[in-house]
């Protein structure tokens, strides 16, 4: 069979693998909205195969670059099944939508595409097919699946294939992104066995989580700071779904142990309150803490405090409201998203806290916020910047360089013959494969967009 990667090659986002059988079976696994590749404007509104040749899709998880250009692909053609987890299923839906919102508000200026309309969102809709994490599938006499858990985000799954070829069964593996262990909600990743090629993630493949203390610590700390002895703000960028909802769940925690005074918090992001409800729907994709805490309380994140920010009548109270405050806001990076207000209205103000929760990639508002600048360009503004400026990984939704490798010995085997590195940045890549042991050195490749491999 015909291993090509034709997204997230050396970079982090666009996810999109194809695997051909010699019988001419064909299966996509991911297809993600593609926002690094700035030299080519068509990356995502075309696709270097035919549409119509895929059999049948498997989606490792919800996160816009790896669903983002589902409908895409239906319009052009796509009619197979798109197979995944229950909760991925639900993200989705509400997902594609707040995509074509974002295409339709962009559609006037003058460098963006419009991928897909709500047509083929609806299509899109009608071919999902969900399974369970553990279940065997067979898509035909010659390939069966099992989706495993991934611990990134809610419903988010490694897919192990079974391939038959000839007289031999071939174990594919694609880890998807995989989750930080102890992780606040989710189940820790669970590597599978038996592997003869595995697609693994490296995120941060040259980087070490320094964060030691636990969520709780580091935002008592940081609230008690910031709202209370400052009487400020604290904002902190965070995607919509997976993140928003480790810290919301984090911060009624707090609130209801009365380590906290109810300070107020708004969730300022458009997903944030269907992902809240889909969480508290699958308490069984949830590890042992957040479930137990669910059936005691009824619900994971609802607190007195908390403001969900959803109409423009909640963002005129928000933007009113001039007590000390918790903001909640997307996206992670601080590129686009309703974050950019926060941050334009308060990067000058001194009493105010930025919380970065995440990686930000070079260049990126949230990266020149850490370097220290003393100006950034905001909404076509020039700000001086004289918020606190402070990171943390205790919310990482990636494993680090060490949670690699140890994801990376728990796979392999004699088996084992190929590992091939996809999302991350191609210098995470090296730096990871030089620290590995030199018998699995061997093993890994680095694939360019578009290199074919035999497997
Ligand atoms: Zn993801």
């Amino acid at each position: 069979m015909k291993y090509t990667c034709w997204g997230a090659a050396k970079q982090v986002t666009g996810s999109m693998h194809l695997l051909e059988l010699e019988s001419g079976y064909t299966i996509l696994i991911d297809c993600g909205i593609d926002y690094e590749d700035k030299t080519n404007k068509e990356i995502n509104a075309k696709f270097p195969f035919n549409a119509k040749d895929i059999d049948v899709l498997l989606l490792t998880h919800a996160h816009i670059d790896h669903s983002g250009n589902i409908p895409n692909l239906v319009k052009h053609g796509f009619r197979g099944e798109i197979i995944c987890t229950e909760p991925t299923s639900y993200l989705l839906e509400k997902l594609w939508v707040d995509s074509v919102n974002i295409q339709n508000n962009n559609s006037n200026r003058k460098k963006s595409v419009k991928l897909y309309g709500f047509n083929e969102v609806k299509k899109a809709n009608e071919q999902v097919l969900t399974v369970n994490y553990y279940e065997r599938h067979e898509l035909n006499n010659e390939v069966a699946f099992t989706m495993y858990e991934a611990g990134h985000i809610i419903g988010a799954a490694s897919i192990r294939f079974e391939i038959q070829e000839g007289r031999e069964t071939k174990i594919i593996g694609f880890t998807g992104d995989l989750g930080n262990p102890g992780s606040k909600l989710i189940v820790d990743a669970k590597p599978m066995e038996g592997l003869h090629a595995l697609i693994s993630e490296t995120t941060y493949g040259n980087r070490e989580h320094k964060e030691t203390r636990s969520p709780e610590e580091l935002l008592l700390e940081q609230v008690t700071a910031a709202c209370i002895k400052q009487e400020g703000r604290l904002i902190i960028p965070a995607f919509s779904v997976g993140r928003t909802q480790a810290i919301l769940f984090t911060l009624k925690k707090l609130f209801s142990e009365g380590k906290l005074p109810p300070i107020r918090v708004f969730a300022d992001s458009p997903l944030a309150l269907a992902s809240n409800n889909i969480h508290n729907k699958f308490t069984d994709y949830l590890n042992d803490e957040a479930r137990n805490y669910q059936n005691g309380e009824g619900s994971l994140f609802d607190f007195k405090s908390l403001y969900l920010v959803e109409d423009k009548s909640d963002v005129e109270d928000m933007e009113l409201y001039r007590d000390s405050c918790i903001i909640v806001s997307s996206a992670g990076m601080l590129e686009g998203g309703r974050i950019q207000h926060h941050i334009s209205d308060h990067v000058q103000n001194p009493l105010c806290t930025i919380l970065i929760a995440g990686f930000c990639s070079p260049g990126t508002l949230g990266a020149q916020l850490l370097e220290g600048k003393s100006s950034i360009r905001i909404k076509g503004d020039d700000k001086y910047v004289f918020a606190k400026i402070l990171q943390t990984d205790v919310f990482s939704a990636h494993p680090d360089t060490i949670g690699l490798q140890d994801y990376f010995k728990a796979s392999d085997s004699n088996e084992l013959k190929k590992v091939f590195f996809v999302h991350g940045e191609e210098e995470a890549m090296y730096d990871l494969k030089n620290v590995l042991s030199s018998d699995f050195q061997e093993k890994v490749e680095i694939p360019g967009r578009g290199e074919e491999y035999y497997l």
